[in-house]
């Protein structure tokens, strides 16, 4: 709506002007982001940072995450939440999805021909993105990179599995025979149904930090923890621990069989100079 008809919608008490109004500002400011998203793509501007998977006993990283930010021009480093939703609203995490991918494979080969160790990388797909020729998408990104795809873990929130549609499932298990790891992420946080542990071939449990945060004081908290990590030992899934911030949180996990953690106690996530320094700073 235009100025004069917001000024004449106040004058004559038009509330529902001032509501499309309202709406016609939300929906500029989508066209808006959608835009400046693709912008973003063709100038390069989004980057991964990385967040070092820690080992209590052994006091090694064994993995890391790939987690991408965007770098915009004016607002600096926009956080993922910010713009990860709204791209898988409208599709566009296709087109960020592939640009993450290529950049966490390249990004993977650069450090086999730079004899870096690191066990392992995971990345994080989107529902939207187990579509016809993901598996075959990724094989060939490893194969360009001289990537081995057991370096690959792949994460994947409940919300993938909770429709149970056979594409999706078709997928799974197509990426799990291909070599990827898999990973459940956010265990917890969400529709947490035991038997997707069960149906998926699941390497790695990630137990979101809602159920980590204040361990182990937060009673109920400890005792969910626990039962979690008791089913994983049994189902045979490793688990990892989100979100981790205090020496208690960590000591209590280790003590109930989960030496695993990414969080903030051991290294927030880190731009790649960063993270490779620890990576080379480790005996
Ligand atoms: P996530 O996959 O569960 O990633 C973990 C998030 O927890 C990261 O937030 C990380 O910075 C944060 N975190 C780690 N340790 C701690 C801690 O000790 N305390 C607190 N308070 N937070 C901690 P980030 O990077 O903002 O990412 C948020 C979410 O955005 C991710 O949650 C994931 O769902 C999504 N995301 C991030 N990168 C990607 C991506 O490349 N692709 C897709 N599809 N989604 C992504
Ligand atoms: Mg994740
Ligand atoms: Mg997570
Ligand atoms: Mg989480």
């Amino acid at each position: 709506k235009s100025a004069v008809a917001l000024y004449r919608a106040r004058e004559s008490g038009q509330d529902f002007l001032f509501y499309s109004a309202e709406m016609n500002r939300r929906s500029l400011a989508r066209v808006m982001l959608d835009t400046e998203l693709r912008y973003a793509l063709e100038r390069n501007e989004f980057l991964l940072h990385y967040q070092p998977q820690y080992h209590q006993q052994t006091g090694r990283i064994v993995g890391a995450e790939a987690l991408v930010r965007w770098k915009h021009p004016r607002r600096g480093l926009v956080p993922p939440s910010e713009f990860i939703p709204f791209a898988e609203e409208t599709g566009l995490i296709l087109l960020i999805g592939e640009w993450i991918a290529q950049e966490v494979i390249r990004q993977v080969g650069e450090w086999n021909r730079q004899g870096l160790s690191l066990p392992r990388l995971s990345l994080n797909l989107s529902a939207k993105q187990f579509r016809p020729g993901l598996v075959e998408r990724l094989q060939a990104l490893c194969e360009q990179h001289g990537v081995r795809t057991e370096q690959l873990e792949l994460e994947v929130t409940e919300t993938l599995l909770m429709h149970g549609d056979a594409q999706t499932t078709d997928l799974i298990h197509a990426l799990s025979e291909a070599g990827f790891a898999l990973a459940l992420d956010d265990f917890g946080s969400g529709y947490s149904n035991l038997a997707y542990l069960h149906r998926f071939p699941f390497d790695t449990l990630k137990i979101d930090r809602s159920f980590v945060s204040g361990l182990p004081g937060n009673n109920s908290n400890a005792a969910l923890v626990r039962a979690i990590l008791g089913i994983a030992e049994s189902l045979g899934i490793e688990p990892i621990a989100e979100g981790v911030e205090t020496a208690e949180e960590a000591h209590f996990l280790l003590q109930h069989g989960c030496p695993r953690y990414q969080g903030f106690l051991f290294s927030r996530p880190l731009p790649l100079d960063g993270f490779v320094s620890l990576l080379d700073a480790q005996p």
